[in-house]
Order: structure tokens, then C-alpha cells, then sequence
């Protein structure tokens, strides 16, 4: 999968909240590592889920990262020589994202990016859907269901106990809102 000569592409890991999106990133940022490349690591500023310098997954396992405002400061903030970029909870970017991914690939970057393919909602989410389309490889993970023990793909969003409204934003800053893993039965939008 790796192995390509002269040449940069996408590879995209995606799926629910608890599938192992973040883990997976990790894990493929430290064998760029070992082998020696020169990478970059972005999340978007908006994120600050546990720190704003670090890409972390829900097991503890981390990864230096630079956190960016939008994809034309991250275009900016990509140097000459980086090998690999690579790109956590990419559903948070602006569209311009896409471009910027194939940007870099197209000047001979591996382009690593992991993030949601839908929102609470189960609706496609940002950019990831359009990433996904254009990239050589994608990775689609499952989490467990916390319902009934299925695999997982959808993510439940809960406020206050309860499952979270359609109406409600798709991003929400603060509130007493918490995420589980679901399958396509056990989730719930109530409209
Ligand atoms: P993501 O980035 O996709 O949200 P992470 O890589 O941060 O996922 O976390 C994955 C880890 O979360 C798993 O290895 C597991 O230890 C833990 N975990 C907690 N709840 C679940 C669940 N319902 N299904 C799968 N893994 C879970
Ligand atoms: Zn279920």
C-alpha cells in the first residue's frame, strides 16, 4: 500500500466516534517515523478536545500536532521537504481542504487524513465524503455498538441523557452533550 515511487497520494481513515480513527492515524504517523520521513501533523483549531497541540485517541496513545484555522493556513504551513502530512478530525475543515489535499499530493506527498464520514445526524460531514472520493485509499472502521454490541458506524450524540434532536447544530461548543457508538438500528435522531 505504501510503496509507490515518485508519487504522493490520499489515504483517508474514517468511520464513527470509537472506531479508531485517531489510533490508526497514530499508529501510521510512527512508522512514517521509524522509516525516517520528514512528516507534519495538523488538526483543525476548532478541536480542542483534549489538547490543542496533540492528536490523541480515546486510549491515551498521542501525536505531536500543529493546530491549524482553516486549509489555506495548512497549505502555508506544509515546508518544501515534508514527506507526509497528516491530518486529524478533517470533517472540522473548510472544503478547501480537498483541494489542499490533492495539492500536496499531486507535488509527491503522502497525505494521511482521519476523520468522521458523518455526523450525529448520520449526514455526510464536511469534506471527509469528498475526500474520501478522491483518494487511492480508504480505511472505513467500525466501533462497538454500546446498544446491543454490533459493529458500529453511526455516532449518537446525547444531551442531557437523551438522543440528540435533528434540529440540533451540527457543531456544538460547550454543552453538556456527550457521544456514543451506534449501529444503524439502535441509532436514534428524533425529529
Ligand atoms: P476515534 O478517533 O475513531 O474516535 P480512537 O482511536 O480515539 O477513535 O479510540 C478508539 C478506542 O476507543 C478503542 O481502541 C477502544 O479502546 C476505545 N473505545 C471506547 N468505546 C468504544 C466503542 N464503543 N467501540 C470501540 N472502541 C471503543
Ligand atoms: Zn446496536
Amino acid at each position: 500500500m505504501h510503496l509507490m515511487k515518485d508519487m504522493g497520494w490520499i489515504e483517508v481513515i474514517t468511520g464513527s466516534m470509537y472506531s479508531g480513527k485517531s489510533e490508526e492515524l497514530i499508529r501510521r504517523i510512527k512508522r512514517a517515523r521509524i522509516a525516517r520521513m520528514k512528516i507534519q501533523v495538523f488538526k483543525p483549531q476548532v478541536d480542542d478536545r483534549y489538547s490543542k497541540a496533540s492528536v490523541k485517541s480515546h486510549d491515551g496513545d498521542e501525536a505531536e500536532a500543529v493546530a491549524v484555522p482553516d486549509s489555506g493556513i495548512l497549505l502555508r504551513a506544509v515546508e518544501k521537504d515534508t514527506q507526509v502530512v497528516a491530518i486529524d478530525e478533517v470533517q472540522f475543515f473548510d472544503n478547501g481542504l480537498v483541494d489542499v489535499c490533492r495539492r500536496l499530493a499531486d507535488q509527491g506527498k503522502r497525505v494521511v487524513v482521519a476523520g468522521l464520514d458523518m455526523d450525529f445526524r448520520g449526514q455526510p460531514f464536511g469534506p471527509t465524503p469528498t475526500l474520501m472520493a478522491v483518494a487511492e485509499f480508504v480505511d472505513k472502521l467500525q466501533a462497538i455498538c454500546i446498544q446491543c454490541g454490533n459493529p458500529a458506524n453511526r455516532t449518537q450524540r446525547m444531551i442531557n441523557g437523551k438522543p440528540a434532536l435533528a434540529s440540533e447544530p451540527t457543531i456544538l461548543v460547550g454543552a453538556a452533550e456527550s457521544y456514543e457508538a451506534r449501529c444503524r438500528s439502535c441509532h436514534e435522531v428524533p425529529r
